[in-house]
């Protein structure tokens, strides 16, 4: 098997540290304990593991393809989709009014990390067909959530999310794709958009693409910009009607993830038959909400995909590390230090190999922590009876969606390339599969805003913006954490306690920094955004991991599953002591190394 999914420790995550009793108390998803959860897990376990996963290195030996327009996906992902989408799989999340499971994300989040897992080109398509779906539920018209938001939630369509033009990539004021009124409702929209995922492709009959563009007149900036449905066939009654004027004009040859098709779409050129009044009179689009609030919309689709796109970067570490520590179990080559075996061994034996898989593991462990306790307060954002309540959750959320985002997907790099390591000259070979993570995971902390767009979210909209407030609630519930370590008394739980709060009082002498400097050096803050953003991930992960330890010797007496439980004690203490660590380093960059970063000129570069 070349992946086996982490079901316990998902299990474990979701009843332990993010309070699924406390979800599955919400109205709607009474159903949705633990049993549930295990009994979806493990069905999900065998799609993924068995259907999705094995498609993975023949999909990047033979990538999707285009000709004249059309796309065809690689070998197997056509009849895998219907597999995924008949499995209900694409509604699990989704409300069940639109035919979807109306299964918290707590549970959802584990299935998304599967499948990202077994493929992340073909879990794309599902990804981005998500975030569609949520713009639509947030903002769509009852016209616009009846035509499209069934056929998407059963997979019979997908979704795609179309912001990037050439000149318009971090930056979205830049958009100039048109639209036009029609004065039936209905828009004309001419333009190009690029890099889009899954923009063509064969799996399904129909797709659907959310469109940023600006309609005639409207303000300059973001503030002038429209969110609309833009459909490759247009909806006729229940059924497709004409072909819509939106064509694929090409796809990109990519580093990584190359079977997921990266199309660059035509709008209004009358190259893929016109529906309106002749050839390259507009693709016919339909307003999502209100006019120049589209940037507003597309965040609710960012926000999802944000979300998911840091749950694919600890997928692909964990693909990556269990491929690593299965070679490790097997490659013979030297003879231990501690004269263990008399002979060449297997390289596990090796303190250093010990260590880039504890590596890889704990901070993969770390971030599925942090990633699962944020969708618990997703949860309760959307689902909790009381206001106060969804308020207080939403902003716990918002400011651990960058955290997920660009810490999770950093630390994949981190992982996959030591995943390579482990391999030695066997990683560099591409037979192996160790090089396709690698190059895999190098695009997700690129796409859905790089890493450096989700550090200024991460000061200015999550931090300066309350003057700190939820950074210090967070650091308070950390201190809270690091007084049952001390009082549990164990040399694991004390050595953790130490580094925490260690990590505590670094990301508060930087939440101090920014909110002292932004106004006054904005060039200063700024310096350090990445650099506290990766102090954040890492603390909240650590933390994370923390109360996993905490929770393990509490029910370690008790004696079920042991090793289990002695591993994550062993695995937390080592996130603490080699991982939180690096909080001290980060800190130290970012309050005292401020000025280095732009002391050149740019001539000077
Ligand atoms: C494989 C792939 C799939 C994609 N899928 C989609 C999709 O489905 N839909 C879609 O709309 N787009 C998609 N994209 C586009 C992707 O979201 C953009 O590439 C990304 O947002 C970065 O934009 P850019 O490439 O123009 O880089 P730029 O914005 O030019 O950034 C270049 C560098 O400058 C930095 N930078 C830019 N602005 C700032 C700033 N304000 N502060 C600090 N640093 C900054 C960036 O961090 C980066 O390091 C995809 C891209 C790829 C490669």
């Amino acid at each position: 098997m070349s992946y086996v999914a982490p079901l316990q420790d998902m299990l474990f995550n979701m009843e332990h540290l993010a309070g699924l009793d406390q979800v599955a108390q919400l109205p709607g998803f009474e159903e949705a304990g633990l049993d549930t959860a295990q009994a979806v897990l493990e069905e999900c376990a065998r799609f993924t593991q068995g259907v999705v996963a094995p498609l993975n290195r023949p999909a990047d030996i033979a990538p999707s393809s285009w000709k004249d327009g059309v796309v065809t996906t690689s070998d197997g992902f056509k009849q895998a989709f219907r597999q995924y989408a008949e499995g209900g799989w694409q509604g699990l999340q989704h409300p069940a009014d639109f035919g979807g499971q109306g299964l918290p994300k707590t549970i959802g989040a584990a299935c998304v990390e599967m499948l990202n897992a077994a493929n992340l080109s073909f879990a794309l398509c599902p990804l981005l067909t998500d975030g569609a779906i949520e713009a639509l539920l947030t903002a769509g018209s009852e016209e616009l959530k009846a035509a499209y938001l069934e056929k998407l939630v059963t997979g019979q369509w997908t979704g795609t999310m179309n912001l990037t033009e050439p000149q318009a990539g971090s930056d979205l004021a830049l958009v100039r794709t048109r639209a036009e009124p029609q004065g039936d409702g209905s828009y004309q929209v001419f333009g190009t958009k690029i890099f889009i995922t899954y923009g063509e492709h064969d799996m399904a009959e129909n797709i659907v693409h959310l469109v940023l563009a600006r309609v005639q007149g409207a303000p300059e900036g973001v503030k002038g910009i429209s969110l609309f449905v833009v459909p490759k066939f247009l909806v006729e009654g229940d059924g497709l009607g004409a072909r819509n004027d939106v064509q694929c004009v090409s796809i990109e040859h990519k580093l990584g993830i190359k079977a997921s098709p990266t199309a660059v779409l035509q709008f209004g050129d009358g190259l893929a038959g016109s529906v309106a009044d002749g050839a390259g009179a507009g693709a016919r689009g339909f307003l999502v909400g209100e006019e120049n609030r589209g940037l507003e919309y597309m965040f609710i689709m960012m926000n999802a995909a944000r979300y998911a796109v840091g749950v694919q970067g600890i997928a692909i570490a964990d693909r990556a590390y269990q491929q690593a520590a299965a070679f490790a179990k097997e490659r013979v080559q030297s003879r231990p230090v501690d004269g263990s075996v008399k002979a060449s061994a297997t390289i596990i034996h090796h303190p250093d190999v010990r260590r880039m898989l504890m590596l890889m593991r704990a901070t993969t462990e770390g971030c599925r922590a942090l990633a699962t306790t944020a969708a618990a307060s997703y949860d309760l954002a959307h689902h909790h009876p009381d206001a106060a309540q969804r308020a207080h959750h939403a902003a716990l959320y918002e400011f651990m969606v960058p955290l997920v985002k660009g810490y999770s997907t950093e630390m994949a790099q981190e992982v996959t390339g030591l995943g390579v390591q482990v391999h030695g000259g066997m990683g560099f070979i591409e037979e192996t599969g160790a090089a396709q993570h690698y190059r895999d995971a190098k695009i997700l902390p690129i796409y859905e805003g790089t890493t450096a767009i989700q550090a200024n979210d991460f000061v200015g909209r999550k931090t300066l913006r309350d003057g700190g407030q939820v950074a210090r609630s967070f650091a308070a519930q950390i201190e809270e954490t690091e007084a049952q370590l001390q009082s549990c008394g164990t040399p694991a739980a004390q050595s953790v306690a130490r580094q925490l709060r260690a990590a505590r009082l670094a990301f508060l002498e930087v939440v101090d920094f920014m909110l002292a400097n932004a106004k006054a050096q904005p060039n200063a803050a700024y310096a350090g955004s990445v650099p506290y953003l990766m102090l954040a991930g890492n603390l909240f992960a650590g933390w994370q991991l923390a109360r996993a330890l905490w929770v393990a010797e509490q029910l370690l007496p008790a004696g079920q599953d042991p090793r289990f439980l002695r591993a994550k004690i062993a695995t937390a203490q080592f996130y603490a002591e080699h991982v939180l660590v690096r909080t001290a380093a980060l800190r130290n960059g970012i309050v005292q190394g401020a000025d280095s970063v732009m002391a050149l000129n740019i001539d000077d570069f």
